[in-house]
């Protein structure tokens, strides 16, 4: 190896060293085997057995996390260029397309899948039972309805109320990510497998994240059940209100002076 590739080399390994303390990785165990192994790692994937080939030294790392970018545009403009849209099929049998609505300053944000029958009537996200049930949860940790934000990943009632598919999901979940990005709530609760799904753009079943705070571009995350399956299983009422309360709790102890 020449001079110059060696100092490159040193130049390189400083760099990911300096990265990985930045992730937290506090020591680095050089052993006698052909790839290093990482000691006490953050973020970091157990390292590959000595089998197994190592693509590059740390290749095995988490990517950076991604966060969320403020934006400048306003929920009027959104709405504006989401007219009356019919950019996926859901359009035919719809009423009117229901907006995310409440206060545009909040800290807590509800999404659900898509408008049922009495939301498709009113242009209101969550008036019907399962709505009038999520005003109940939202009073219950101490809040009113008109204090947070509540929107939907699907602006438009799927027939049958059949959950949205896949397609029609993508084409107006970037309308509600806009609109996040313009809120920047504190914390969000996604409400059942669709809506966890498409924000956390996850594999894994509500039964299995629930509870547990997930992040979303820096925002915290809960999956929780949705007041449509509590109607029709209410015994999950207690796990929600579990689930709530960790919302609550997160909330009054990050209390922020800026909103
Ligand atoms: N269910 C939802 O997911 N959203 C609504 O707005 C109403 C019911």
């Amino acid at each position: 190896m020449s001079q110059k590739e060696l100092r490159d080399l040193v130049n390189q390994t400083k760099k990911q060293l300096e990265h990985l303390r930045a992730l937290g990785v506090e020591g680095i165990q050089v052993s006698t085997a052909t790839a290093p192994a990482i000691t006490q790692p953050a973020r970091v994937e157990p390292a590959p057995a000595a089998s197994e080939p190592t693509t590059s030294l740390f290749g095995d790392l988490a990517p950076a996390p991604v966060k969320l970018t403020k934006s400048s545009e306003t929920f009027e403009q959104i709405h504006a260029e989401i007219g009356d849209c019919t950019r996926c099929p859901l359009h035919l049998e719809r009423t009117h397309v229901v907006h995310t609505e409440g206060n545009r300053k909040a800290r807590l944000m509800f999404v659900g899948e898509a408008p049922g029958a009495d939301e498709d009537a009113q242009a209101r996200p969550f008036v019907g039972r399962a709505g009038q049930l999520l005003t109940k949860i939202i009073e219950a940790i101490g809040m009113k309805r008109e204090e947070v934000l509540i929107g939907n990943v699907n602006r438009c009632r799927p027939p049958g109320n059949r959950a949205p598919m896949p397609d029609e999901a993508s084409t107006c979940k970037p309308y509600l990510l806009r609109e996040i990005a313009v809120a920047q709530p504190e914390v969000i609760v996604v409400l059942g497998n669709t809506a966890m799904k498409n924000l956390l753009d996850t594999r894994e079943g509500i039964t299995r994240l629930r509870g547990s705070f997930q992040d979303y571009k820096g925002i915290k995350v809960m999956p929780t059940f949705h007041p449509a399956y509590l109607l029709r299983d209410p015994s999950k009422k207690r796990e929600t209100w579990e689930d709530l309360k960790k919302v609550r709790d997160y909330l009054d102890s990050h209390r922020s002076s800026d909103r």
